[in-house]
């Protein structure tokens, strides 16, 4: 845990979050400013800084997290109109969070190619 890190303060408990699941490696809560009507965070409780810190002994965490954002777009409705699953990856990505997390959107309709 890095204390100085806001997404493992919510893991950690410390700081209050919109919690929709905690499985064994991941917990999802609802994004503080939503972008679209759902707009959940997949974040797994080990402080890796992005996708760039996945490595060997990762696979079963990155499946996890991608069947855990398949079952809430499920509970959220989306799965019938559709959503999306980005993590947004260093600065010209605009990861302002540097805990590796998924930003599940969905409920209306996005455009392509994302600003
Ligand atoms: P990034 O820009 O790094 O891809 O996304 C970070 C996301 O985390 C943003 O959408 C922002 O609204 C969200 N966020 C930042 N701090 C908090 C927080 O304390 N609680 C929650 N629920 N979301 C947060
Ligand atoms: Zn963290």
């Amino acid at each position: 845990m890095d204390a100085d890190c806001p997404f493992c303060r919510i893991v950690a408990g410390e700081v209050p979050a919109q919690i929709l699941r905690q499985t064994e490696h991941v917990v999802a809560f609802r994004d503080i400013n939503p972008q679209a009507p759902t707009h959940i965070l997949l974040v797994p409780k080990e402080h890796l800084r992005s996708l760039e810190e996945i490595g060997e002994g990762h696979e079963s965490l990155l499946v996890e997290m991608i069947q855990a954002a398949v079952q809430l777009a499920r509970a959220d409705g989306v799965d019938r109109t559709g959503w999306r699953l980005v993590a947004n990856t260093g600065a010209d990505a605009g990861q302002s969070v540097h805990h590796l997390h998924f930003h599940l959107l969905g409920g209306r309709r996005m455009a392509w190619p994302p600003g």
